[in-house]
């Protein structure tokens, strides 16, 4: 817990990135520090472990924490990439952004039934992890659980997508 406590106080705090009035929390310095790389990688493991066969991250952080949990967790790992960016996309899902709509994508290399825990940075209004369930379960993956190192609780994020384990919260 004391290396979670740690961990937390590395993310930083930016305001008016990438827009002003916006606080972007900046997860970097956390993931320069070895200790605390650790401490959240077990800590998103935690509940899903020996539950779960495959960690799909999200495009671009997402994939960082994806990374770091399918070693540690002995599983492999799937890429939720933005449209355009994959060679061959075997589904996508569309969804509504403040301004504009965005698309995610992912390659068909999931078996049927695959368990897979879903795992991006931070959780702001909720809509990129449904996007990335809904792209899971047209793929005939089934997510068993959802993780973020960070829940922003003012979006209500949590109402949207349901159940998540967030190591932190702001
Ligand atoms: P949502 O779809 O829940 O509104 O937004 C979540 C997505 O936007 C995630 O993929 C996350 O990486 C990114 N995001 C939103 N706000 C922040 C923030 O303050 N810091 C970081 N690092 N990512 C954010």
């Amino acid at each position: 817990a004391d290396a979670l406590t740690r961990a937390e106080s590395l993310i930083g705090t930016i305001p008016d990135y990438p827009e002003p009035g916006i606080l972007f929390r900046d997860i970097t310095p956390l993931l320069a520090d070895a200790d605390a790389v650790r401490a959240v990688t077990d800590a998103l493991i935690e509940p899903f472990a020996g539950r779960f066969d495959i960690v799909a991250g999200v495009e671009a952080r997402g994939f960082l924490l994806a990374g770091a949990i399918a070693v540690a967790a002995g599983v492999g790992m799937m890429p939720i990439r933005k449209a355009g960016k994959l060679p061959r996309p075997a589904a996508s899902v569309s969804y509504a952004l403040e301004y504009g709509t965005a698309t995610i994508e992912a390659h068909d290399d999931l078996t049927p039934g695959q368990r897979v825990l879903l795992v991006d940075d931070v959780l702001a209004t909720g809509g990129t992890l449904i996007a990335a369930h809904e792209l899971v379960a047209k793929l005939g993956g089934e997510v068993v659980g959802t993780a973020v190192l960070m829940e922003l609780e003012a979006l209500g994020g949590r109402a949207a997508v349901g159940d998540v384990h967030a190591l932190f919260t702001a």
